[in-house]
């Protein structure tokens, strides 16, 4: 067990694992002992060859030091979570600014939502030098993974300081933003931090409250947060050629692939609905089966037919993560079930006829069955499809490492899908280890593979510094 950083496992971490893989389906858990297979032949090639990610255990170690800020009630049982603005969020921008300064970066400063922001400037003698803005969140959920946004801030922070160490300049600056906050865990604001580079802040924001009563005015000010310069802190896209941002997949694909490195196609777009079917609760031992107005058997239906749709078209995806009987009995029919809907798919076209079809069929299985179904929508968005150039660039730049250049969409939200409004963007995914689990403490990537995000990224600034110059 050298696990991740290949220098071991604690007897804690081998027993979660050994836990969760307890209860695993015999092809999961098969799958899962082929990648251990490959981990272990991984570390023992590098061995032989006297190969060691340096990169890679540089930014892996920057992770473990900062999932050492945790706050309270969460800390004392060794788990990760970083809200906004608690104490332990202002650790880790102070940690953060330390590294980038550390680093090489020309400018580091705190900005007035609280993102921390590294600027490493464009060789003087490029004219009218436009910057590259990449980054990605430090703040966590709950009980959360140390890599989970992180990463997309310690690969470019290494690009950074493998330049500043040679003495190069790109005929770019770089720009490497921190962001505050992503998870909306304290405040219903997710995506704030992004949000405020684009000039999405909502003022009204500053009124909710945390579950203690703090506003966030109140938590802004306290942090010594300059509230008035929010709406300054919206970029000129016209300074910018573009948003990259680098993220642990969050997902079970590139480690079922046995895949480093994924290039990502679009943030999905998707739409969220809570609705109910409303039949008629009766006895369940003397209605006959044809008599029956069962609400559940409707949502049931629904939900098979979600699956069966959503397949059709290979990348939509369709869950009822809830389903409900209000009340229900062992003995009764059910006469009511809530229930969610929560459809994406990876542009607006495509969900859009999804959630046509949907909403359809739930009607035509409410007129069959003769239960009464109403649906409310209670989220939009729209998808970021990843700009066609920008994608290419990271698929050249994976491509030159000797790896399979696979695409796929992100099911997940991320910073990325906000700068997207303003200016052209392109994300690259690094796998997750135990699964791909995410949103919980057994996230984990591997120092090798973040060896290889840094790498790509390095040869996407090589590749954009001569496309500029023409080369
Ligand atoms: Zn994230």
């Amino acid at each position: 067990m050298r696990g991740p950083r290949g220098t071991g496992l604690t007897k804690a971490q081998i027993i979660d694992t050994f836990a969760r893989r307890l209860g695993n389906h015999p092809e999961v858990e098969r799958a899962e002992a082929l990648r251990h297979i490959h981990r272990i032949a991984e570390i023992r090639l590098a061995d032989r060859f006297g190969a060691e990610p340096v990169l890679g255990n540089q930014v892996w170690d920057w992770h473990e030091a900062l999932a050492r800020h945790s706050d309270p009630g969460f800390a004392e049982h060794g788990q990760l979570t970083v809200t906004y603005l608690t104490d332990a969020h202002r650790a880790c921008a102070a940690q953060i600014s330390e590294v980038m300064r550390a680093a090489g970066f020309d400018a580091v400063h705190t900005d007035a939502v609280g993102n921390v922001v590294g600027r490493y400037h464009a060789d003087p003698s490029a004219k009218n030098a436009k910057t590259l803005l990449t980054g990605s969140h430090y703040d966590t959920v709950r009980n959360g993974g140390k890599y989970d946004g992180r990463q997309g801030i310690f690969v470019p922070i290494a690009c950074v300081q493998a330049l500043h160490g040679a003495g190069r300049r790109l005929p770019f600056g770089i720009e490497v933003v921190a962001f505050a906050e992503e998870e909306g865990q304290r405040f219903k604001a997710a995506f704030l931090a992004s949000g405020a580079l684009i000039g999405a802040f909502d003022a009204t924001w500053l009124d909710q409250q945390d579950a203690d009563g703090i506003s966030m005015r109140q938590a802004m000010q306290q942090a010594g947060l300059a509230i008035d310069d929010i709406p300054k802190l919206k970029r000129d896209a016209a300074d910018y050629l573009g948003f990259i941002e680098v993220h642990i997949e969050q997902g079970p694909v590139l480690n079922a692939l046995n895949l480093p490195l994924g290039v990502v196609t679009s943030i999905n777009g998707s739409l969220r609905f809570v609705g109910e079917f409303v039949g008629q609760a009766s006895h369940a031992g003397t209605t006959p089966m044809d008599r029956r107005r069962d609400a559940a058997c409707a949502a049931a239906e629904l939900a098979l037919y979600l699956e069966e749709r959503a397949a059709k078209d290979g990348d939509s995806v369709a869950t009822m993560g809830l389903m409900n009987v209000p009340g229900g009995s062992i003995n009764v029919v059910p006469g009511r079930c809530a229930f969610s809907l929560d459809l994406r798919a990876p542009n607006d076209a495509q969900r859009d006829a999804l959630v046509a079809d949907v909403l359809e069929r739930a009607q035509q299985i409410g007129t069959r069955r003769g239960v009464a179904c109403t649906l409310e929508e209670t989220m939009r968005a729209d998808a970021a499809p990843s700009d066609p150039a920008w994608q290419q660039r990271w698929e050249r730049a994976v491509a030159s490492l000797g790896l399979p250049v696979f695409r796929l969409p992100s099911g997940a939200g991320h910073d990325a899908m906000m700068l997207h409004r303003i200016m052209p963007q392109a994300m690259l995914f690094v796998r997750g280890e135990n699964g791909g689990i995410s949103h919980n403490p057994l996230e984990s990537t591997t120092a090798d593979d973040m060896e290889l995000a840094v790498r790509a990224m390095q040869r996407l600034l090589d590749d954009l510094a001569a496309e500029l110059a023409g080369v």
